[in-house]
């Protein structure tokens, strides 16, 4: 038996319109300040006003939220008393969002005491909205709370599927004329949330075809969107793609590229999208005696050479590093900027959190392939494993 989760899902230009006919008394909007200055905040509080709602906005969310925020952003809440939470940004804000309406509905529990196991029994008191702004984590779809332990420099995974959003509202009105640098760094993450839902050890029926289908969206669309960022047509393929990827991984799981991207940020403050994206074509080599099979598939899928497993797995690494190389993304850490000596710093650090993170991980590194991997994707010099 097997579960399949999703929200209900507005999408498209002008799906924002949809927000005027949502009934409720008390929406409680969280942000951070970036959505402030560009003025989606008002926006959207301008569309729950007219739709009859009192606001409260908390935009205090900062890049990999912490403990703290959402501490905060609950307190916030539960004086408040909304029937609606909102979360309205990037991953960051729709996660800490998710974890404030868990603790708003459970004033009892602790952060980390939110996983899949522990039945919660939410939405008692009000329901959860996501809105992304980017086009890249899929967090309006998934279950998974991100969140950063700051005393221990560690990311954490929590997230129960109850508290996938009710309603995501996917217009891509938002993402007209971002920067080039976030149209690459999560249209990487958008890829690979697909590829690893394709080949996670969850994989199923049910996610096969929409991971699939965000990865060609993707390679499509990606490069078109990066190179011009008020293409509408692409914009909106992409912001399409995220939400598809956020399914079909979100119902699936990520994988390797996750498991060793996630330490990354903390340690060496590099942005998720750009963490992930840079690990995959690794992580797909290492996999490939166990999931080959489905990386020819991927690259059937896309028209490339795939006549078996093993040269559909090098058609798909090499398609993944030429559109990285197109949108003008790193290929090693060492292309991020990252000395050897802050690597080799972060380095034990980094293997020992990424190996809590590999349960779903096709074949599960130990702790000197580990290693061995993130010395590999320092410099890309070939290493026998
Ligand atoms: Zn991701």
């Amino acid at each position: 038996m097997w579960l399949f989760k999703s929200p209900e899902i507005v999408y498209g230009e002008g799906a924002l319109d949809t927000l005027e006919q949502v009934s409720g008394r008390r929406a409680f909007v969280v942000t951070d300040v970036t959505m402030v200055k560009l003025g989606f905040v008002d926006r959207v509080v301008g569309y729950l006003q007219r739709a009859g709602m009192e606001t409260q906005v908390f935009a205090e969310v900062e890049p990999n939220p912490t403990y703290q925020v959402v501490l905060k952003g609950k307190e916030l809440c539960l004086a408040f008393e909304p029937d609606w939470v909102v979360g309205l940004g990037g991953g960051s804000a729709m996660d800490a969002a998710k974890a404030i309406y868990v603790l708003y509905e459970r004033p009892d529990m602790e952060v980390e005491e939110i996983n899949p196991l522990v039945p919660l029994g939410l939405g008692k008191k009000a329901r959860l909205m996501a809105i992304p702004t980017t086009s890249g984590t899929g967090a309006e779809t998934t279950w998974l709370v991100v969140l950063t332990d700051q005393e221990a420099h560690k990311k954490t995974v929590l997230g129960s599927r109850e508290n996938v959003p009710h309603l995501a509202i996917v217009d891509p009105c938002f993402t007209m004329g971002l920067p080039q640098q976030i149209t690459a760094d999560t249209g990487m993450d958008v890829l690979t949330h697909a590829i690893e839902g394709y080949t996670s050890l969850w994989v199923n029926d049910f996610s096969d075809g929409l991971c699939l289908a965000a990865i060609r969206l993707v390679f499509s669309y990606l490069p078109r969107a990066w190179a011009d960022g008020q293409d509408a047509e692409a914009r909106e393929k992409m912001h399409n793609a995220a939400t598809i990827a956020g399914l079909g991984f979100g119902n699936s799981n990520a994988a390797l590229a996750h498991a060793m991207g996630h330490p990354m940020s903390p340690n060496l403050g590099v942005p998720h999208g750009r963490a992930v994206g840079l690990y995959l074509p690794y992580t797909i080599q290492f996999t490939a005696g166990c999931m080959g099979h489905r990386y020819a598939e991927i690259a059937r899928f896309l028209s490339l050479p795939a006549s078996s497993s093993e040269e559909g797995t090098a058609s798909l690494v090499q398609a993944v590093r030429e559109l990285a190389g197109r949108i003008g993304q790193p290929l090693t850490v060492a292309d991020l900027g990252v000395t050897y000596q802050d690597f080799e710093a972060a380095l034990p650090k980094m293997v020992e959190d990424g190996l809590i993170d590999t349960t779903t991980s096709a074949r599960c590194p130990d702790d000197l392939e580990m290693e061995k991997l993130y010395r590999y994707a320092y410099e890309g010099k070939a290493i026998d494993f």
